[in-house]
């Protein structure tokens, strides 16, 4: 529930385009986090804080009635299943999709783009941060066993692509951009 993540849903006007009954997907530990945040572990800029929990309280308060929480994980349409992991904020979760023969991960804010390299990294956006290191690191190993590709928010374009594996580095291969 960042401002960058949730920031698009309080933009003005773009709530009226939505259908009212739009479910949001949430992960029960997020929602009760943000209720009253703890920020001793986050070292942030003097005037983030504020930013952050008021972004995240309009969030809570203009959308509790189409919150649908879920504990660790949920399968929100066919093919699409959000799990919680945890580590970046308490509720945050990547998303997996699976169509035909195809599958698709996105994982949210648990990796950047210096994190290939050194995904002991940690930014001050990293609420438990040796919980977000374990959550990267395992997600990156499985990603670069499976050869499945990702996307994340914070990715250079196109931001999608696999990851591989250079002695005890990884490395992001980006996709093959189709116009
Ligand atoms: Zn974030």
């Amino acid at each position: 529930m960042h401002v960058d993540h949730v920031g698009g849903l309080l933009a003005d006007g773009l709530r009226r385009r939505l259908r009212p009954d739009v479910p949001i997907h949430l992960a029960a530990a997020e929602a009760e986090f943000w209720a009253s945040p703890d920020f001793s572990r986050n070292s942030f800029p003097p005037r983030m804080p504020d930013v952050l929990r008021s972004a995240a309280g309009r969030f809570l308060d203009l959308y509790r009635s189409q919150l649908r929480l879920f504990e660790a994980e949920s399968e929100v349409a066919p093919g699409v299943v959000v799990c919680r992991t945890g580590g970046h904020t308490p509720g945050h979760s990547v998303v997996c999709l699976a169509s035909g023969g195809d599958r698709l991960m996105f994982l949210g804010d648990a990796v950047f783009p210096d994190h290939f390299d050194r995904p002991d990294w940690y930014n001050a956006f990293d609420h438990d941060p040796e919980e977000a290191v374990r959550v990267r690191i395992r997600l990156l190993r499985e990603l670069a066993a499976t050869r499945e590709p990702l996307v994340a928010a914070h990715l250079s374009f196109p931001s999608l692509g696999r990851v591989a594996v250079a002695g005890n580095v990884f490395r992001f291969v980006p996709a093959e951009w189709e116009y």
